[in-house]
């Protein structure tokens, strides 16, 4: 049968600090309900990508297509209009707010509170992921602020959901917690663009992996038909040793 169109792909994708590309040309395709890893080492340009997919960053060069359809993705305002939801390494989070809140300051003013609270905690409930709305931010552990971002891009009803290193914060308990969700978002036909530099991971829940070194793409795959060996070889460049 005829191929599934990508809910996004990019193509030529160029970001330049200065005379420094970060990312270069970088070519990469994600269907829709997968689950597809971004894998590079520190520095290899997998933020700045994903800042350039949720219009934080505005791409030197290339071209971003959405369903389709050439995008430009101005903001992350429009970013959330398109279907996009992104889970950053770093949360925006006041403190000595609630978690319903924290919510509430990315959504329209004229949604109440209670309501907030409501869909939270159910959306929390459904995708097993606990969280107290009430809750200050200030008493959570870094999981549950996690959580609460998560929540936050459910809440927009995401087609693709990004998120970048998410393990990193996670104790191993909560990042099998993790997974079950991405599962669970997959399962609705959701796509997944999975951040991380953790190998057994990605070989773990991913359909698909782009591999990135120096801002490049250098390998793209199924990560379980790959070796350890061979998808480190993509990461880290061709002198690694067989294991
Ligand atoms: P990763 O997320 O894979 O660790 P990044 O995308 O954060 O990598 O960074 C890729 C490269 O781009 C790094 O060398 C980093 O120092 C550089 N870089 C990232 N953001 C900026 C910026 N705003 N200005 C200049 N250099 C940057
Ligand atoms: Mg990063």
């Amino acid at each position: 049968g005829p191929a599934t169109v990508p809910l996004l792909s990019v193509r030529g994708l160029t970001k330049l600090f200065g005379s420094f590309a970060a990312c270069s040309a970088i070519d990469l395709d994600i269907a829709p309900g997968e689950i597809h890893a971004l894998l590079g080492e520190n520095g290899a340009g997998k933020s700045t990508l994903v800042k350039m997919l949720f219009g934080v960053l505005q791409p030197s060069a290339g071209r971003i297509l959405w369903d389709g359809s050439p995008m430009t993705i101005a903001s992350p305002g429009e970013a959330r209009h398109l279907g996009i939801g992104m889970v950053f390494q770093h949360f925006s989070l006041f403190e000595a707010l609630t978690v319903a809140e924290n919510i509430a300051l990315s959504l329209d003013p004229r949604i109440s509170l209670s309501r907030i609270s409501d869909e939270a905690a159910s959306l929390s409930k459904a995708y097993g992921l606990p969280l107290d709305p009430k809750a200050h931010v200030a008493d959570l552990s870094v999981g549950e602020r996690q959580r609460i971002e998560i929540v936050r891009a459910l809440l927009q009803n995401p087609k693709l959901i990004i998120l970048d290193e998410p393990t990193s914060v996670l104790t191993p308990q909560e990042a099998d917690r993790l997974f079950e969700t991405l599962f669970k978002l997959k399962a609705e036909g959701r796509s997944v663009l999975y951040i991380s530099h953790r190998l057994e991971e990605v070989r773990r829940i991913c359909d698909r992996a782009t591999v990135l070194r120096h801002g490049k793409v250098t390998g793209a795959c199924d990560p379980k038909q790959e070796t350890p060996a061979s998808l480190a070889r993509m990461m880290v460049g061709s002198d690694v040793a067989e294991v």
